[in-house]
């Protein structure tokens, strides 16, 4: 049978849990295989009315509905997941009866059973590295099927080769990295046998985001840390796509461990939003200086939360500034557009201004969704209440200049 006579099983009704739907997902913003979305348990004569012209997508051996997206990773893991359109492939009574009885939910039940907090679980808008590895650990590996598993990242120590960008050469060289639960750091080593490592780094001042355009490479991380309240950026990779995805949850599990300790009052939720961030935004704009009469230069800009960083080249280790962006009640607002009579060479024309209390900053965007975007992104920010710990960065940030 094929699925549009789906409505000849009426029995199907509850346990198909329609989770899943490449548009569903792309407008929940909730995507990640298996979650839910509202429309979840709608009979299913309804469903072709909101999930209208894309195929969509079914695994016959897991017996879950797929994404468009994920169905393309799921299709190139055989060994564990046969994929097949639900509109133009035959499906034979079986094959209906084994989705029928477990769809998403129970399937998720199965094998998202005990999935450590700080795991990362991708949404549909993260890289194919962390939705491959996703999909791989939770059906391939099975790694949350069980409590208690031991993982490469559950057993707060870590250490193997990531190749890591040169600082000045550009060049991607095997550098032997150390993470350490119990040190409450992440290091590296120039040499395989040195003692001393290059860098050691506290981990409550490291972030991680996977970055494969900008790196160039699928499985490219930048890892950054803090330095005397500056950032530091890092560009590593592995070939294996576990290999970096488990370095990446083995920070986040180092991160979550040393947090419990250092706030034992916090909960396990307020623990987990402080792991690992992916930027709010990133992209060329142009800028002028501090008299805004100077020249307006392209730069790459980076907002990490609160800090706005400025970089020639987006690979540079070091930003040539940051900018503190504060909140809405503290004088920080976001304005589109240039001050009237702003003058100075520019060559793009969407501009728009942060307004903080010291000073106006001046950009400019090169199409105006570049400049609607970083408007909302400041916005997002500046509507936010400043915690007692970000009120101190904006000292440290007045103290400095
Ligand atoms: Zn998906």
């Amino acid at each position: 049978m094929r699925f549009p006579h789906r409505h000849l099983y009426p029995g199907l009704i509850n346990p198909l849990r329609w989770n899943h739907g490449h548009k569903a997902l792309c407008f929940s913003g909730l995507c990640s295989e298996l979650r839910h979305f509202p429309w979840g348990n709608l009979p299913l004569l309804l469903i072709p009315l909101f999930i209208p012209s894309d195929p969509d997508w079914a695994s016959s051996t897991l017996g879950v509905f797929i994404c468009l997206s994920c169905s393309g990773i799921h299709r190139n893991i055989p060994s564990i997941s046969k994929v097949k359109s639900l509109k133009m492939d035959h499906w034979d009574d079986a094959q209906v009866q084994f989705l029928a009885k477990h769809g998403n939910a129970v399937t998720k039940a199965t094998y998202e059973a005990h999935i450590p907090i700080y795991y990362y679980q991708p949404t549909y808008n993260d890289c194919q590295v962390l939705r491959e590895q996703w999909i791989r650990a939770k059906y391939e590996r099975k790694e949350f099927t069980e409590p208690g598993k031991q993982l490469p990242y559950t057993d707060g120590v870590k250490e193997g080769i990531l190749w890591k960008r040169g600082r000045d050469n550009g060049q991607f060289l095997p550098r032997k990295f150390l993470l350490s639960e119990r040190e409450g750091c992440l290091k590296y080593f120039t040499k395989q046998d040195s003692k001393e490592p290059k860098i050691s780094v506290k981990i409550d001042v490291i972030n991680a985001t996977f970055q494969p355009a900008k790196i160039g490479n699928p499985n490219g991380l930048q890892i950054t840390y803090l330095k005397d309240n500056k950032t530091r950026n890092i560009f590593v990779y592995h070939k294996s796509g576990k290999e970096v995805v488990d370095w990446f949850n083995a920070i986040r599990s180092v991160q979550f461990h040393y947090l419990k300790v250092a706030f034992p009052i916090a909960s396990d939720n307020e623990i987990k939003s402080r792991l690992t961030r992916n930027f709010l935004k990133e992209g060329y704009m142009e800028k002028t200086g501090p008299k805004q009469r100077e020249a307006f230069k392209k730069r790459w800009f980076t907002l990490d939360h609160r800090r706005l960083m400025y970089f020639k080249d987006p690979l540079d280790a070091f930003a040539k500034g940051e900018v503190f962006v504060g909140s809405s009640e503290n004088g920080y607002s976001v304005q589109k557009g240039l001050p009237a009579g702003t003058q100075g060479n520019f060559s793009w024309h969407y501009g728009l201004t942060i307004v903080t209390p010291d000073r106006e900053y001046l950009f400019t965007c090169e199409t105006e969704a570049d400049q609607l975007g970083w408007i909302a992104a400041f916005t997002s920010v500046i509507n936010q209440a400043m915690t007692p710990q970000e009120y101190a960065i904006e000292a440290y940030f007045k103290f400095k200049s």
